[in-house]
């Protein structure tokens, strides 16, 4: 099975051996970066100069499209953009006609996983999760907590060396939470003190976010964001028992999930608590009243920004069926269960209304319209939401809810890399940015659903194929 080679890869010791090997085989390529065999066979396009020609380009800017588009790659940077009919083809490069095709940035995730949660099962991606997050378009992946940390950290460090095919991951670690543990794999941190010792500890560990998952304090949580932005550090959380405007003036960087996790809107809500009902009472706030509008403008003026998720919340909503593109990638036993949990949401204890998604979408366009800040994530989940497929949900959401299709495609590239600091580097399609791109079929500004339909996707000027990537994680994602 060739996938057991990628997997034997994130061993550390042999990610090591490689790397050495990686690296002395770069410096000897005049024409093509060379590149483990791992990695190499998952490359389509690999060249020291890449022109991409007669492509519509979508730059991420949230402007209009422009059609007729050249792109110049040169190693791993955007070198030009202009017209076709203007733009010179440094000799020798590489020319992919690019017609009846559209250019967009490699998104960046703001809420990605490694595992998923909701069946009973362990369900770890470690290898499958970086191929699809890469497949469909995904080039910048920040992991909002995990399931088993140092698999994560490992996995990191195997796509940085060249061993496996990714994203550029930032890993925020475990769990931090206030309660009883959660999903029995939370960090309880009951006071200043710990949360200062676990947030160093995971500083030192590799970590550059960190995740908070909804029963600490107040006290709790301020103290955790004073320490992670002393050690360079940000800090986003899922949360319930601080409030979105508490989190907010607290100076939390990241707020997930936006409207349905604010317990802002929770009559009665006690300091600290988070209360049962909330993710619930969401479907019956009016967006457009006063008291909601406040929070928002509160929200943005403190400048916290907002992850939208609205994929995976509709994956709550029994009556909206599994997704087949994502089933078809599970190991067996894994679909058996997602199938089990699917035929029994109505009755299980979480449901989300379709009038709970319209809300979660005005409250999203209202907070945009307020001068916030919105990214997106996928966070994927046993309801069948997985990653990049996932992400790529959430392009028709956000142009359902009614940002215009190069606005939505800002939220889930541009803003995601302004929201982690890296917006220099990636993001957008810019002269001197990295080229990170996906390369889809047709036109997703006209039909969102051709979105799904990624054929390359570059990561550092080097384009990998979508079909072969998926194809290796076909049948392994919830086992490895
Ligand atoms: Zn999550």
């Amino acid at each position: 099975m060739t996938l057991l080679r990628v997997s034997l890869a994130i061993r550390p010791g042999i990610v090591a051996a490689l790397a050495v090997l990686a690296l002395s085989a770069t410096t000897a390529a005049a024409q093509q970066r060379l590149m483990t065999p791992a990695v190499e066979r998952f490359v389509s396009v690999n060249a020291a100069v890449v022109a991409l020609t007669h492509a519509r380009l979508v730059d991420g800017t949230g402007t209009p499209s422009r059609n007729d588009q050249t792109i110049i790659i040169r190693g791993a940077q955007i070198a030009a953009v202009g017209p076709a009919a203007t733009t010179t083809i440094p000799d020798g490069a590489q020319i992919v006609d690019l017609s009846g095709h559209t250019v967009l940035p490699g998104q960046v995730g703001l809420h990605e996983h490694t595992y998923f949660g909701g069946v009973k099962r362990l369900t770890q991606m470690s290898v499958s999760g970086p191929l699809l997050y890469l497949a469909y378009g995904v080039t910048t992946a920040m992991t909002a907590g995990s399931q088993l940390p140092y698999h994560e950290l490992n996995m990191k460090s195997a796509v940085d060396a060249g061993v496996l095919p990714g994203p550029h991951f930032l890993i925020t670690g475990p769990y931090l939470n206030g309660g009883p543990p959660r999903n029995g794999m939370s960090r309880n941190v009951s006071s200043p003190g710990e949360v200062r010792r676990v947030i160093d500890y995971w500083a030192d560990e590799g970590a550059s976010w960190i995740k908070f998952l909804g029963t600490e304090s107040r006290e709790v949580l301020g103290a955790g964001i004073k320490e992670a932005h002393t050690r360079g550090l940000r800090v986003t959380g899922h949360l319930c028992s601080v409030t979105f405007t508490e989190a907010a003036a607290l100076g939390l960087d990241l707020l997930q999930h936006g409207f349905i996790t604010n317990s802002d809107y929770v009559a009665g809500k006690q300091p600290d608590v988070c209360p049962p009902d909330n993710m619930r009472v969401q479907a019956d706030v009016d967006v457009a009243s006063p008291n909601v509008q406040s929070t928002i403008k509160r929200i943005v003026e403190s400048g916290a920004a907002v992850a939208s998720t609205l994929g995976v919340y509709e994956t709550f909503i029994p009556e909206h069926p599994l997704e087949l593109r994502a089933m078809e990638l599970l190991d067996p036993d894994t679909r058996r269960e997602v199938e089990t949990t699917h035929d029994n949401l109505a009755s299980s204890g979480f449901v989300v209304p379709q009038r709970l998604l319209r809300k979660m979408m005005e409250w999203e366009c209202d907070f945009v319209a307020a001068g916030g800040l919105l990214g997106a994530g996928c966070d994927p989940w046993g309801t069948g939401f997985l990653p990049g497929i996932g992400n790529l949900r959430n392009y028709e959401l956000l142009v359902q809810a009614g940002f215009a299709p190069e606005m939505a495609v800002r939220i889930m590239t541009l803003n995601g890399a302004r929201i982690l600091g890296i917006d220099s580097r990636t993001g957008s399609v810019a002269v001197g940015k990295r080229a990170d791109l996906m390369v889809v079929r047709g036109n997703p500004l006209t039909s969102p659903a051709a979105i799904y339909d990624v054929v390359t996707v570059f990561r550092d000027g080097i384009g990998f194929d979508s079909a072969r990537l998926r194809q290796a994680a076909r049948g392994h994602v919830g086992v490895d």
